[in-house]
């Protein structure tokens, strides 16, 4: 044999080997990636509750020794009666979309949560109201951005999703909108409050004292001591639907029709029936470039991770890594739920299929 063929011979022998066990380690690995991928799916599709809601009402620097034992008890109430709402429309075999809508109109009524009534202002002295919907079978949502007038912004959502061809609406478009379709119109003055105007004056004099001393410090100071007290409400129903909303006033002291992430889908709310329904809380800069709700779901979605530990990547390592804080509430399709925040505390509460509530305010 000629040596040149020889040596061909060789190598063709050699590389088929070679390949061949890269082939073996190859679909090893992927039998591995398989298996582990069947056995969390299994894990997950354990059926845990038929039917489960979760609420939030704002993440952020809560302590338990800046809390009066009054104020504590008055935010358990408050979520307790919200949550109640929701869990005796799911009782019922009502839509996870209503007891979505219908348990946020009660924070939105209340002033304790920078949402609705207890909005916060902005820069110039206005309440400027964003909320979204989203409904996880149809993936239908609904948003609205900036409004002035509507009482209860959650509804509006709603009624953006279910009776106009859009997705979001915002600004004077959104409010005229919802006269239109004879949702309650209230006088901007329904949303003063004197403990949130206090807030606005506290972080415009805040302001000024950094300005005087880094003319470029101002942003931080107007963003990161103003937020905080959105409200959101997740939920699965008894025909294995999930929903989630979110409402809130934004960050005091906003200006420039700034928007955050709760009337943006995806990032301060989604919902999927194929995983889970996620509602957010935090600093929005941060949960829209991390769209962190839609993460969630496709982390569960494409990586076969579990709610919890999905929350957990976004929440715990994401958020932060890009330098934001906040939280998130979650129930996936088989009703596990989750309440993932890295602040020091998270106004939440839920109840499962068996009427066991939990409420729940520090890190704890
Ligand atoms: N995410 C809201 C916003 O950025 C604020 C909050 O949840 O506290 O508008």
């Amino acid at each position: 044999m000629r040596p040149y063929l020889y040596f061909l011979l060789l190598f063709l022998v050699v590389s088929s080997c070679k390949n061949e066990e890269e082939l073996k380690a190859f679909s090893n690995s992927r039998q591995l990636a398989n298996d582990t991928l069947e056995r969390s799916k299994d894990k997950n599709e354990k059926k845990i509750n038929e039917f489960a809601i979760v609420i939030h009402g704002g993440a952020g620097t809560i302590l338990k020794e800046n809390m009066t034992k009054d104020d504590e008890a008055a935010y358990k109430l408050k979520l307790e009666e919200a949550v109640r709402v929701g869990y005796e429309i799911l009782k019922n075999g009502g839509s996870s979309l209503d007891a979505v809508e219908q348990t946020i109109r009660i924070m939105e009524n209340s002033p304790l949560f920078n949402a609705g009534k207890g909005a916060v202002f902005t820069n110039a002295g206005t309440n400027e109201l964003d909320a979204s919907i989203m409904d996880g079978k149809t993936l239908n949502a609904g948003a609205s951005a900036g409004t002035k007038t509507v009482k209860n912004p959650i509804s509006l959502a709603r009624t953006v999703m279910e009776h106009s061809p859009h997705v979001m609406l915002a600004g004077h478009g959104a409010d005229i909108f919802a006269q239109e379709q004879g949702l309650e119109i209230v006088d901007s003055t329904y949303f003063y409050t004197e403990s949130r105007m206090n807030s606005l004056k506290r972080v415009k004099s805040h302001e000024e004292n950094k300005k005087k001393v880094n003319k470029t410090a101002f942003y931080d100071a107007t963003i990161k001591d103003s937020k905080f007290g959105t409200v959101g409400c997740v939920a699965l129903d008894k025909s294995g639907n999930l929903a989630a909303g979110t409402s809130t006033g934004g960050m005091t002291n906003k200006r420039w029709g700034r928007i955050g992430d709760a009337p943006i889908i995806g990032a301060g709310t989604y919902a999927n029936n194929n995983t889970c329904a996620v509602s957010s809380t935090g600093w929005g800069e941060f949960f829209i470039r991390g769209m962190v709700a839609h993460d969630i779901s496709a982390l569960m979605e494409y990586k076969g991770l579990s709610l919890q530990e999905a929350a957990r990547v976004v929440i715990q390592e994401k958020i932060p890594d890009l330098g934001g804080d906040g939280g998130i509430i979650a129930v996936d399709k088989n009703g596990n739920m989750v309440m993932e925040f890295n602040t020091a505390g998270m106004y939440r509460a839920s109840i499962n299929d068996k009427d066991e509530l939990y409420i729940g305010i520090y890190n704890d």
